[in-house]
């Protein structure tokens, strides 16, 4: 059985001489442990080096309270740690604009299409805003179509123009559209490639300029471990992303590729996705997925 990272933490300490303190030796022992625990949790090595040097040095720092073991310290300091690593707090997307518009951006099969839609559902349930959803995928025409189910699902009506090949005109046509019907938040979904390719960058790009979003939000299967990292970098590169979505956390993945995106682009992680159902959308919560990694 792989134990969890406060457990490996505590057998770290334990097995210490002395170890009613927090010293320099057992210091460096239990940091290692930690280090190896967060690279098994798919946090990026130079990522989980920063982040174990710094709780080393806090750990030195504080007293431990009679009451406290020192290993149950040590879980709180790393705690803390993650939590202030991936920003602290919950982060808003701005979706204030007459329309508003989001674009999403990501490889193919992140999680974009359904994303989407969840976001559409949220926004259209939670802010009581009405929106419209836009198919930008002009290479694949089942993607119109797929975006036409989910639109279904949740009665959000979705802006298609299957003859038009340019997402520029679409997502500007679709932005028109909206301000004569009231819509509110404009959600574009445009084409992703299997991997990162200068067309598709240059395509994205000349929407995002001709659009102005007002939110760009980088979508990532978490599932992808440290390719996640690669792919948020090169598309921030170009695109300036506002946020992240991390989709498929219903996976066994502890997540620590939140840890190491939100380290390499600081870039706060927005929201999170749990599942095909268009209900599977949560808000990004720092402390929750600090405890998700340690657990
Ligand atoms: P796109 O190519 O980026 O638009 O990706 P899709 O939205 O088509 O999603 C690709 C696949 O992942 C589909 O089978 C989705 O049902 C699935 N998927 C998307 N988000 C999640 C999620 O949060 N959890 C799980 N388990 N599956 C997801």
């Amino acid at each position: 059985m792989f134990s969890t990272l406060s457990q490996r933490i505590d057998k770290a300490v334990k097995n210490l001489k002395g170890k009613g303190r927090i010293t320099e030796i057992n210091v460096a022992t239990t940091v290692k442990e930690i280090r190896r625990a967060l690279v098994d949790a798919d946090v990026n090595y130079k990522v989980a080096k920063q982040v174990t040097d710094e709780i080393k040095e806090e750990a030195l720092g504080r007293k431990v309270l009679i009451n406290v073991e020192p290993g149950q310290l040590l879980v709180k300091i790393v705690h803390e740690k993650l939590t202030a690593l991936m920003g602290g707090e919950e982060e808003e997307i701005n979706i204030e604009g007459d329309p508003a518009v989001v674009l999403m951006s990501g490889l193919q099969g992140s999680g974009k299409t359904t994303f989407s839609g969840k976001l559409a559902n949220f926004i259209n349930k939670k802010r009581n805003k009405k929106v419209l959803l836009v198919a930008c995928d002009v290479y694949r025409p089942a993607a119109i179509n797929q975006l036409q189910v989910v639109g279904e699902q949740i009665g959000v009506e979705v802006y298609a123009e299957p003859e038009n090949k340019n997402p520029v005109s679409i997502s500007q046509n679709a932005i028109k559209y909206a301000k004569e019907n009231n819509h509110k938040v404009v959600i574009v979904d445009t084409a992703g490639r299997l991997a990162v390719d200068e067309e598709m960058m240059k395509e994205i790009e000349d929407v995002k300029n001709a659009i102005k979003p007002s939110e760009t939000l980088f979508v990532v299967d978490s599932m992808t471990g440290q390719d996640a990292v690669n792919t948020a970098k090169t598309f921030n590169e170009r695109i300036n992303f506002d946020g992240v979505v991390l989709t498929k956390l219903d996976g066994d993945t502890r997540g620590g590729a939140a840890l190491s995106i939100r380290a390499v682009v600081n870039k706060p992680i927005k929201f999170t996705g749990t599942g095909e159902k268009m209900d599977a959308i949560n808000v990004f919560r720092p402390e929750g997925m600090a405890g998700r990694i340690l657990d």
